[in-house]
């Protein structure tokens, strides 16, 4: 399941592609659609965005009508292929969506979940109005986290749990949790209102920290400094991506304690029984 930098990074892709230029094709599986394949050809497309895990695509307002949107969320089988315009894919996968320029298309396969609509329509989608701010989409900075952790909706609940609530954060999987607590040194059941102030801040921080960090590197959570001397060392790129996720019975980098792994959530979560000593166990 990809996270949060794993779909901007694909948004990216999809942008390079398609953003600011003219629409020249546009294409709908669906039957309900395919009455605006020839209304949108031609515009411009205006921007791709990420927005938690679905992608919106923006095209621009044409003569009496107005900017169209399509909004798509990939789910788990959904997929983008980016290539050149005449490149048709090698895939069995059904075409559901696609945007051709002069050179380049953004083709996307097996998302159910397509939905073609006015832009100011698209808060009110109850995925999108229910999502938390986004670090990698959105303008938000650690203090504005810090506030929403005494928010009364999140301050009781454990933070192994609240880190995956899309309504809290949008962007945070399963990898991203681990290593945002174990960032912090913050235990996996600790509350954020059993946080001091500090604590809290420093779990903020975190969290921005290492959402951006995964985007930039590619999935690497490690220090840079520790990813390129492991790197240096001869690990391979699973070896050296993250600091206590898929290391359970291996040594933490900063205190040599095993790393646990437990389930929370329903998810496996991964730990430092001694490092992470912030709040309760
Ligand atoms: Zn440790």
């Amino acid at each position: 399941m990809p996270e949060g930098p794993e779909i901007r990074r694909m948004v990216d892709d999809i942008a390079g592609a398609i953003a600011h230029r003219n629409a020249r094709q546009v294409f709908f599986a669906f039957d309900r659609f395919k009455g605006y394949e020839s209304a949108l050809a031609g515009r411009r497309v205006t921007g791709v965005y990420a927005r938690g895990k679905t992608v919106l695509v923006f095209f621009a307002a044409r003569g009496d009508d107005g900017p169209w949107c399509v909004y798509s969320h990939n789910q788990l089988y959904g997929k983008w292929r980016i290539t050149a315009a005449d490149a048709e894919p090698n895939t069995r996968r059904q075409l559901r969506f696609a945007v051709f320029t002069g050179d380049r298309a953004a083709r996307l396969y097996s998302a159910s979940d397509i939905r073609l609509l006015r832009p100011d329509a698209l808060n009110a989608l109850p995925y999108l109005a229910h999502l938390g701010p986004d670090p990698l989409n959105d303008d938000v900075d650690a203090d504005d986290l810090a506030g929403r952790l005494q928010d009364s909706r999140f301050s009781g609940r454990s933070l192994g749990g609240l880190l995956l609530d899309q309504a809290f954060v949008a962007g945070i999987g399963n990898y991203l949790r681990s290593e945002i607590l174990f960032e912090a040194r913050i235990a996996p059941k600790s509350r954020p209102k059993d946080l001091t102030s500090d604590a809290r801040n420093t779990l903020a921080e975190a969290v921005i920290r290492l959402i951006q960090r995964a985007y930039q590197t590619q999935g690497i959570t490690n220090p840079p400094e520790r990813a390129r001397q492991l790197k240096a060392d001869g690990a391979s790129f699973g070896e050296r991506r993250h600091m206590v996720f898929g290391r359970s019975g291996r040594n933490c980098y900063d205190c040599g304690r095993e790393i646990i792994k437990t389930t929370v959530a329903s998810r496996r979560l991964y730990y430092c029984p001694r490092c992470q000593t912030a709040g309760p166990y």
